[in-house]
């Protein structure tokens, strides 16, 4: 496979991301798919869109779960409503990210991923000792039919994360990392935390932002790639260092503003060209 094929975040009918079209005008060989509605998970759907995505020429190379209710406005917003933490939904977010994994695989796709929630930093907590067990669940669930899930990085610390990972006892646990995450959230230098994170690092987000100015207080600001404090040659570097060699998946929320947002991921596509036959020409 060739190293490092460039894609883009992409939904077809719910979620975040950049739709179908979007995608296919861009020219990306590979996508993540956010998991569509409840309604459209159906066989015969999945069979449609490998369809649609065979005539485009387009690879899934993971289903990302998101559930009805979840808010990314701010970190206090973020902390109750975002992933398998929140106690009130958690046992039908649960179910629902099985369903998911079991759409991933009519489509598929043996990795499915998911942003958590904000796990306590403390494993004392009780909260850390339910969210583990849904967590293991889910594993579970996916292993049995043959795949992998990766948690989106960027609440927790790079050490909070592997702890949480050591933890589950699971060997089908993996990373999707995203540099901007960790400085939206101030939860940690991206390089370092990728180069601590390394070995479990699976699937990988393109993604620049810059600090907030009262870091882990407030949100840092989500910007075009290559604007933000990310640094993306240095992140393709350490990206090759780590032995990384897998999609390299554009993401720019800015859905309020679609012709922006086509126009930055393009920009964003001729950075990681540029970058990578840079890194190639070094050998
Ligand atoms: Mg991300």
């Amino acid at each position: 496979m060739e190293k490092w094929p460039l894609g883009v975040f992409a939904s077809s009918d719910a979620g975040l991301g950049v739709k179908l079209e979007v995608a296919h005008e861009l020219g990306v060989p590979t996508i993540q798919l956010h998991a569509p509605a409840k309604a459209t998970r159906t066989p015969e759907h999945a069979r449609r869109f490998l369809d649609r995505l065979a005539t485009m020429g387009i690879r899934i190379t993971a289903v990302f779960g998101g559930f009805e209710g979840e808010s990314y406005a701010d970190i206090p917003t973020v902390t109750r409503t975002v992933g398998l933490v929140p106690p009130a939904t958690r046992a039908e977010r649960t179910r629902e990210m099985k369903e998911i994994a079991d759409f991933a695989r009519l489509l598929g796709v043996d990795v499915v991923a998911l942003h958590l929630g904000f796990v306590p930093h403390d494993s004392g907590d009780p909260l850390y000792r339910e969210v583990l067990g849904v967590t293991r669940d889910i594993c579970d669930h996916c292993r049995a039919q043959g795949q992998a899930l990766h948690l989106e990085t960027g609440q927790e610390p790079a050490d909070a994360l592997l702890r949480f990972i050591g933890d589950t006892e699971r060997n089908n646990l993996f990373i999707n990392f995203d540099p901007a995450n960790m400085i939206l959230y101030g939860s940690g230098q991206p390089i370092e935390a990728l180069e601590q994170l390394g070995r479990y690092v699976r699937s990988v987000h393109c993604k620049d932002a810059k600090w907030a100015a009262r870091v882990g207080q407030e949100w840092g600001s989500e910007v075009a790639l290559g604007d933000g404090d990310v640094n993306m040659e240095l992140y393709l570097r350490t990206l090759d260092k780590i032995g990384y060699h897998g999609p390299l998946t554009i993401e720019r929320e800015i859905p309020q503003d679609p012709v922006r947002q086509k126009a930055e991921i393009g920009r964003a596509l001729k950075l990681l060209r540029d970058v990578k036959s840079r890194l190639k020409a070094e050998g």
